[in-house]
């Protein structure tokens, strides 16, 4: 048997482990994670057990070593199933991809390799004022000695509230304009974090909300790169893994949607025919549903008629 062979049966090994967390796991608490807005926490560690939640660290702390292709085919996977966990996924492998190409060895071995590989990360970069232009940043951060002290407000933070770290993003001090930036590794745990609630017609259990950093120290030894490094950290890691990701995600969610009958619950509530969940109504009439089909459409679609 070739090498190549061999590489292929492990490959095949992985993903048969991903396709058996997303079957076991994401599937079974899609539905009530949208519907009590539950944060999806055993879904990211039934992805962190095959290494998933590293797919693209280095081995030498714990990550698969994979590219991004097999980062995409993974939230696509997830995104056919379960929307909010894609999300989270993503920003995940985001936060941790930053690490994992500017962070040094010291803050792979805390964040990315401890507790074998199960801390949950997500990226911290949007601010009201800036929105989409998210390269851009009104905040910034002070010293503390040689040490860092962070004020920030940002808009949408996917996990706010449930990450074990955080990867944010501000003006560096003392910042010549709103693009010298830095990168900044929270502890989920530091004192000073305030996330609010995540209130959204649908992705309910990805906890996207805003989030405030109030007097939150950060150690030096958990700047990201250097001082004014976060373009360079923006353009070859930030939003290569945030657009493909995202891209992939909501790709599976169609592809659900398109198994469906192609019509997705903001169809069927404009439409005003909203009386049945629209799992049911998106096949045609006497098509019987096949279990699982068309999961996550339907509680959207009840909430809307409760809130109409
Ligand atoms: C579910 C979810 C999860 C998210 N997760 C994260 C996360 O983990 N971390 C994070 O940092 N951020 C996150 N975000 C934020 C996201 O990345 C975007 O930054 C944010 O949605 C855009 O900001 P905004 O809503 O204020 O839109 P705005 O920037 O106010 O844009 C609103 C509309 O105006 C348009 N527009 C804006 N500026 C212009 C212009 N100059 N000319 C013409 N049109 C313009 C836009 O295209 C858009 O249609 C998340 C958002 C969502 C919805």
């Amino acid at each position: 048997m070739s090498k190549d062979n061999l590489a292929r049966i492990g490959q095949d090994d992985i993903y048969s482990r991903l396709d058996a967390a997303i079957e076991t796991t994401v599937k079974v608490h899609a539905d009530r994670n949208d519907l009590e807005g539950r944060f999806p926490r055993e879904n990211l560690q039934a992805l962190a057990a095959p290494g998933w939640t590293g797919v693209l660290n280095e081995p030498r702390f714990g990550g698969l070593g994979l590219g991004h292709g097999d980062f995409a085919e993974a939230a696509y996977r997830i995104g056919q199933q379960d929307a909010s966990t894609g999300l989270v996924y993503v920003m995940h492998v985001g936060a941790a991809q930053t690490i994992n190409l500017f962070g040094n060895d010291d803050q792979k071995e805390r964040w990315l390799k401890a507790t074998g590989g199960t801390l949950l990360g997500t990226y911290s970069t949007s601010e009201r004022a800036s929105g989409g232009h998210w390269w851009y940043n009104f905040s910034e951060a002070s010293r503390d000695g040689e040490n860092y002290v962070l004020n920030a407000e940002k808009s949408f933070t996917t996990s706010s509230g449930q990450a074990d770290f955080y990867v944010v993003q501000t003006r560096s001090p003392g910042a010549k304009d709103q693009t010298d930036i830095s990168f900044f590794i929270v502890d989920g745990k530091a004192s000073g974090i305030d996330p609010g609630p995540w209130e959204a017609l649908g992705v309910r259990a990805n906890h996207s909300g805003p989030i405030r950093y109030g007097d939150v120290k950060v150690p030096s030894r958990d700047r990201l790169g250097a001082e004014g490094q976060g373009k360079e950290i923006i353009y070859d890691d930030v939003s290569p893994v945030y657009l493909i990701g995202l891209g992939a995600v909501w790709e599976g969610v169609a592809r659900r949607s398109s198994q469906c009958g192609g019509r997705t619950h903001l169809e069927l509530c404009s439409q005003g025919q909203e009386q049945k969940p629209v799992g049911l109504s998106g096949h045609p009439p006497g098509a019987r549903r096949r279990k699982g089909a068309c999961r996550n459409f339907a509680p959207v679609a009840q909430r809307a008629r409760r809130q109409a």
